[in-house]
């Protein structure tokens, strides 16, 4: 049989339909790449020695990583089986998302918010239902809790929210639990927690024990700096973290992966060093942008964002022109992610440019 001939294999139709993940741009040698909100830095000090070191490459890894859930169980006061680990906090939310919901249900998530999270509601044969963010680029809490129905599994909360950074309130949040049913799952996604530094942001991590339908999701790949290890941690009620451990693919967090974040665990004041670095660049920058005339949202992670809209295609271009690879969201923004001190220069060069191309009263968010 010829292809021209030849029926497509059956295959699920709106997974056909899925875009496949797309990554940010592969930066040429000479330029930033600002576009994955990933560290400049390398991984902590010593823990690549040890990874090397304590690694038995020809042995499955521990299939529950508890050394990694005991240092998180207790720095949080929480019992080991109230900490599940994954392959990056990614393949927990999909966990989740699909231990809850599927066929018919349906999963309640801001929009813009992360680019992954329409991708793993499909995959789980659910439907999502996207939540228009706020005119200042922040989650809409209360919309949130209005859009669940009978039909709702899981509700969504990004904070800080990828792409434009902005945080939920704890008093805001705590509003939000009240309001929405105590036997619908929450998801509270920190990837970028450790960016924050706005006092009366939510703290998820100090919630632990307080609702029976709340669970946390913070990452290794950000401020730690093991983007490429993919190690991500859950905390939350046992119940609901079993039936992530049930929906996982068996042993798919490694023991590199293990063996870094134990390591890192041990480095806490090279990491706050370090994160204190990433987060006064990322207020210099902002600064600077202002100072432009640009408006950028508050911006709480290791990136920021700035509302185009239809100009967006011309202010990527700007970015690359200086040598900055940032991420496009044709149609409605950029986001830039903080990396390298030497890179600010450049970025201020571009926002200059960019200043004179967008008009002064330039859309935060034109998003959606
Ligand atoms: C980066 C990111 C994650 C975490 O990704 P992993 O590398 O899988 O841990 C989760 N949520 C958001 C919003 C992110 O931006």
């Amino acid at each position: 049989m010829t292809s021209a001939e030849r029926r497509p294999v059956k295959l699920r139709p709106e997974i056909v339909a899925l875009p496949p993940y797309k990554q940010g741009k592969p930066a040429p040698v000479d330029a930033y790449k600002l576009s994955s909100n990933e560290n400049p830095y390398p991984p902590l000090d010593g823990v690549i020695e040890d990874v090397v070191r304590a690694t038995s490459f020809n042995r499955y890894p521990d299939a529950t990583a508890l050394a990694v859930r005991e240092v998180l169980a207790a720095r949080n006061g929480v019992s080991v089986d109230e900490v599940h680990i994954g392959a990056g906090s990614v393949s927990i939310i999909s966990q989740l998302i699909s231990a809850a919901a599927g066929a018919g249900d349906e999963v309640v998530y801001p929009w813009r918010s992360f680019e992954a999270y329409p991708g793993l509601v499909t995959v789980a044969g659910a439907t999502s239902v996207q939540v228009p963010l706020k005119a200042d680029d922040s989650l809409d809490l209360p919309a949130l809790a209005e859009a669940v129905t009978e039909r709702t599994r899981v509700v969504i909360v990004c904070s800080p929210n990828n792409p434009t950074g902005t945080v939920v309130g704890a008093a805001e949040f705590a509003d939000f639990m009240e309001s929405i049913p105590d036997d619908l799952l929450v998801l509270l996604d920190e990837a970028y927690y450790e960016f924050i530094d706005r006092e009366d942001a939510v703290d998820g991590l100090a919630l632990t024990g307080r609702y029976p339908n709340l669970v946390v999701l913070h990452t290794f790949s950000k401020a730690y700096g093991l983007a490429g290890l993919r190690i991500g941690w859950a905390i939350g009620p046992v119940d609901i973290l079993n039936a992530a451990r049930a929906s996982a693919i068996p042993l798919s967090v490694t023991e590199p992966s293990q063996v870094a974040a134990l390591a890192s665990l041990e480095r806490d004041s090279e990491l706050a060093e370090r994160v204190s670095h990433i987060r006064a660049r990322r207020n210099v920058i902002r600064d600077g942008f202002l100072d432009r005339g640009l408006r950028v949202p508050e911006a709480q992670g290791n990136f920021i964002w700035l509302g185009a809209g239809d100009e967006t295609d011309r202010v990527q271009d700007v970015l690359y022109s200086h040598g900055i690879v940032a991420r496009a969201f044709p149609g409605s923004g950029v986001r830039i992610s903080i990396g390298e001190e030497e890179s600010i220069a450049s970025l201020f060069r571009a926002a200059d440019e960019i200043a004179r191309l967008l008009p002064a009263a330039h859309p935060l968010s034109t998003l959606g």
